[in-house]
């Protein structure tokens, strides 16, 4: 059920400083490898060398889902269906190599920044809850071997084009670095630091205000580790929704303002497309990492990647053109408004 393509994947990727949104931060945590590169786009004065590449011939759907995959814990022995193993994470990362898909983070996915080659698929890692297996920084300064971070920058150096990129959702104190230096090293290289709340507050059972509270306070506690960084997105602890929705996504309290480009839930599927009508940076859908078996096995991201892969035509495809959004005209999904002068169906 594999399909290889790792031509795809080989070539160094590049963000491209047209789409991004301008500001500081953003530049700030890109990762310097792909911040130093240059495409061509269409107001530049340059010819492009070689013509863009055709949607058709590399099955390009930038209206295609896009699997968000949920991680917490990475343990030898896993007590819950939300553990994995070191092995199986590592795994779970060279599959997703071997189908052509591509990390972007939360934010660069849920504004557009889908900047990969034709063919590649995005793909968002997400860790939950500030543990430090996913990320420790160890006596030298460097993440402790063993940590989710750690196995990810090696499967990426064995894979170029790969990239090492991925949104820790934070409460506080994490990562067993008091002093903050562990979210400094993610900022400095290129890895997204998202709020889970100051204290994994259910914001279902919250009032507004407390609600309110719960997610800026969480903010609160990121940039009194990283001054200068702006966090853009949120995941919902326990996947639960203020019951005022809208304030999961802006809102404030106690002086700190919020106000973020996706808010992220628990299950239990791909996500749309950013550029779908469908897309509601509200309430964004994520796969829990899991193993064909066990509980829930089919909302989990073997099954859903067998999936996807089973059917290539629903899964997001690039087609290797910053500014163009191609899709197939037989896909049945239709572009959202504020994209629709970029969207050319085939
Ligand atoms: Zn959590």
């Amino acid at each position: 059920m594999k399909t290889t393509s790792r031509g795809l994947v080989r070539t160094v990727l590049a963000l491209v400083g047209a789409l991004c949104c301008g500001c500081a931060t953003h530049h700030a945590a890109d990762p310097p490898q792909q911040a130093a590169a240059q495409l061509p786009g269409p107001s530049t004065a340059a010819p492009s060398p070689a013509a863009p590449p055709d949607p058709a011939a590399v099955g390009a759907n930038e209206l295609g889902q896009v699997p968000i995959l949920m991680y917490h814990r990475l343990v030898e022995q896993p007590t819950s269906v939300y553990d994995r193993t070191p092995a199986a994470f590592r795994a779970e990362l060279e599959r997703l190599v071997a189908e052509g898909y591509v990390p972007v983070t939360t934010t660069e996915y849920a504004t557009g920044r889908i900047d990969l080659l034709a063919g590649a698929h995005p793909v968002v890692l997400t860790f939950d809850d500030g543990d430090a297996t996913q990320f420790a920084l160890g006596p030298d300064g460097q993440p402790a071997a063993g940590t989710a971070v750690a196995i990810l920058l090696d499967v990426a150096a064995r894979h170029p084009g790969f990239r090492p990129v991925a949104s820790l959702y934070v409460n506080a104190g994490p990562f067993d670095s008091p002093d903050g230096a562990a979210l400094r090293w993610l900022r400095d290289h290129g890895f997204e630091i998202g709020n889970h709340t100051r204290d994994h507050t259910n914001l279902a059972t919250a009032g507004e205000r407390e609600a309110q509270e719960a997610i800026a306070s969480g903010q609160r506690e990121i940039e009194r580790a990283v001054p200068d960084y702006r966090v853009t997105s949120l995941a919902l602890p326990f996947g639960a929704a203020p019951s005022n929705g809208g304030l999961a996504l802006r809102g404030g309290a106690e002086g700190t303002a919020y106000e973020y480009v996706c808010v992220l839930m628990v299950g239990a599927g791909p996500a749309p497309s950013p550029f779908a009508s469908t897309f509601d940076p509200a309430s964004t859908p994520r796969i829990r990492s899991q193993d064909p078996a066990g509980e829930d096995a089919r909302y989990g991201s073997t099954a859903w990647l067998d999936q996807l892969a089973a059917a290539p035509a629903q899964r997001y495809t690039s087609d290797g053109t910053p500014d163009r959004i191609s899709y197939p005209a037989s896909a049945g999904v239709t572009p959202a408004a504020h994209f629709a002068d970029r969207a050319t169906a085939y």
